[in-house]
């Protein structure tokens, strides 16, 4: 029987009005939560996400701040936007749209922006204290699959989880997520990578699978266990004549194969990508509640 698909356009509408909700309350106490985007260069996939996390804000409330600077903006201008924009009591999460322009060093930009405002979860500060387990922004397609799991009523305690892919945007913070001694943690994680013997063999224990290599179609149905729960994160392009684009978008697993045998997957797209947008939104509004606490 065909597994159940989650609808991650679902869940993050769900969770957009439940954060709408929480903005008027914030309006009305005074305090419009407010994101800055700074967009360097005119990299067309950095425009068009730049434009759906700005269109996203509009929706459920968030004043944001838009910041698009030309390719050849030197280090030291965008330094001191970052600067300004730590400053700015209005703004309460900061955005740099990576990956940013070949001459600017993003390691010194990133650590410039106040940890307060990281909504993005990618300072040092953050991804320490969310190694050690403390209370900090969470990156934002970890957290976002973290909720498709919860919402979907998945078992995660205990369970046997297979990662594909290490990045620090993906693979290493939902690995480390999963292993949290709390009540969405308490898996058994193992993690892969091109350098690992026999991924289809650690793909095959695993109850639940969370594909995010870049590699279309690279987790088959004979790499999956019967019932497991499959997170495809992967965002490839393949050709498609018969697209007006010339192509399609496709994840990591083969989709129509695997949830034959899947109790739960997400498809690509429309699984894991809207809730990374809503984990920014999240997590500007709870830098916004934290700021009027103050
Ligand atoms: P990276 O390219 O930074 O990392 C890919 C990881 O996968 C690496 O650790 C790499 O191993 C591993 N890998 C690649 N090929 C294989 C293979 N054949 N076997 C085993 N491991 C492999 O990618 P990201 O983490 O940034 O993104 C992964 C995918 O997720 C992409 O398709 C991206 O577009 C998508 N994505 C989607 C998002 C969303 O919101 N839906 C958000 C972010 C990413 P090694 O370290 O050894 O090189």
């Amino acid at each position: 029987m065909a597994g159940r698909i989650i609808d991650g356009k679902a869940v993050a509408a769900e969770m957009r009005a439940e954060l709408k909700a929480k903005v008027d309350e914030l309006k009305r106490r005074g305090v419009v939560p407010g994101l800055a985007v700074v967009l360097v260069g005119d990299d067309p996939a950095s425009r068009s996400y730049v434009t759906a996390k700005e269109r996203a804000c509009e929706q459920v409330g968030i004043y944001s701040d838009d910041n698009r600077l030309p390719a050849e903006t030197g280090q030291e201008e965008l330094m001191a936007l970052v600067e300004r924009l730590n400053a700015d009591p209005k703004i309460h999460g900061i955005l740099v749209q990576l990956p940013l322009p070949k001459h600017m060093d993003e390691n010194e930009v990133l650590l410039a922006i106040d940890p307060a405002k990281d909504v993005d979860g990618f300072h040092p500060m953050s991804v320490g204290k969310m190694m050690v387990g403390q209370e900090t922004f969470l990156p934002c397609t970890p957290h976002g699959i973290i909720q498709l799991l919860v919402r979907s009523g998945v078992q995660i305690e205990g369970a046997e989880v297979v990662v594909v892919g290490r990045s620090n945007i993906v693979g290493r913070p939902i690995a480390n997520m999963l292993i949290q001694k709390n009540k969405t943690g308490n898996a058994t994680v193992t993690v892969c990578h091109t350098r690992t013997k026999g991924l289809a063999e650690h793909v095959r224990r695993a109850d639940i699978v969370i594909a995010a290599a870049g590699m279309p179609n690279m987790i088959t149905a004979d790499m999956v266990k019967q019932g497991a729960v499959v997170i495809d994160v992967g965002v490839n392009r393949v050709e498609d004549a018969t697209k007006k684009k010339g192509y399609r978008l496709v994840g990591d697993v083969d989709f129509e194969a695997v949830k034959e045998k899947a109790s739960l997957i997400t498809p690509v797209p429309g699984g894991v990508g809207p809730m990374t947008i809503t984990m920014l939104l999240y997590n500007t509004v709870e830098s916004a509640t934290k700021a009027m606490k103050k």
